[in-house]
């Protein structure tokens, strides 16, 4: 049964009704997933009866970088798609955890349809789903290695956050799940990990947080910096960017993916050995808290990664001098 939709979208610069957001199916976007596009989070705060976007600027920056190494030129800037995304949040007055996707797509084939070709209406929609966290966040996961690799920078590059990269996700989410998994680490083309289907990975080994560097066939995650930088300054743990065994997952203390739709999950066991004790390891939890403290504007000193939705509507402009 479908789901109840939100009452709005956003396409090429308008905020639409839902079901209007719509592709023609011989755009190159809607038949070839050739695009890019964002995950972000918002989280609503009762206190103070806002919503907060959680590191806007960084993913509208990722965005701008995916859009040049493919390029796909679109009659927007990303700081128009940014605001288009606030337009669209308040627009459907979301009061709760929303996750939302701006995607920039190649049109329809210039020549003959031909959509590897130059095309024609090219353009960005966006859409914002509410989205609870799950209990997996607390109970953790069960993972398998993948069967299958990671995509490389040499062929379809993992640092561009494309929508036909998540056809490598797709195959080994789907393997973990028809083989009794809930999801799958995938090895890079050397044989160490790069990441989950839609999140990145860190481990914990002899109280350091350890987590693959940028080259190891990972995308560029904004929840990973986010983590890295909130142990090291908040929790005062080492953290070591270096390549991961499989092996290592076997024998690590704790292991959990990260990513703004994800978040912190922990992982409780790998190819069913129990990593740790078999449940959510005492820094993973730490982690969640600074993570969840800072991501609903509970923490202080990081404001700055935060974007009210709805306080620019709520304060009256400012005076004019006459
Ligand atoms: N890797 C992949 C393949 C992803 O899809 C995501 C989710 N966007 C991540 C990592 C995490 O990235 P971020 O923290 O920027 O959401």
């Amino acid at each position: 049964m479908a789901e109840p939709t939100p009452a709005y979208a956003w396409m090429n610069g308008k905020v639409i009704p839902w079901a209007e957001c719509v592709l023609h199916g011989r755009t190159a976007g809607a038949f070839m997933g050739s695009n890019v596009f964002e995950g972000v989070r918002a989280y609503w705060n009762a206190a103070h009866e806002e919503l907060f976007v959680f590191r806007h600027e960084e993913h509208l920056q990722r965005l701008g970088r995916s859009l040049k190494t493919m390029r796909l030129e679109v009659p927007y800037t990303v700081r128009q798609i940014g605001q288009g995304a606030l337009d669209l949040l308040r627009a459907n007055g979301f009061r709760e955890d929303v996750h939302f996707i701006p995607v920039a797509y190649f049109g329809m084939g210039a020549h003959h349809f031909n959509a590897l070709g130059p095309t024609v209406d090219n353009g960005v929609y966006i859409t914002a789903v509410p989205w609870p966290q799950p209990a997996a966040l607390w109970n953790g996961v069960a993972a398998c290695v993948a069967s299958w690799r990671r995509i490389s920078d040499d062929t379809v590059p993992p640092r561009l956050k494309a929508g036909a990269n998540y056809q490598n996700s797709r195959l080994a989410q789907t393997e973990a799940r028809v083989d009794g998994y809930d999801t799958a680490i995938i090895l890079n083309a050397r044989g160490t990990v790069a990441e989950g289907p839609g999140a990145c990975l860190m481990m914990v080994r002899d109280g350091r947080l350890v987590t693959p560097p940028v080259t190891a066939g990972i995308l560029e995650s904004i929840t990973r910096t986010t983590l890295m930088e909130l142990a090291a300054r908040e929790l005062g743990l080492p953290v070591v960017e270096r390549e991961i065994d499989r092996t290592e997952l076997y024998v690590a203390d704790e292991v959990f993916m990260c990513g703004s739709g994800l978040e912190v999950l922990p992982i409780t066991s790998v190819d069913r050995l129990p990593v740790g004790d078999g449940a959510r390891g005492a820094v993973t939890r730490r982690i969640q808290d600074v993570y969840f403290a800072a991501a609903r504007g509970e923490l202080p000193g990081y404001r700055g990664w935060l974007t009210p939705v709805y306080a620019a509507v709520r304060e009256p402009a400012p005076a004019r001098s006459a």
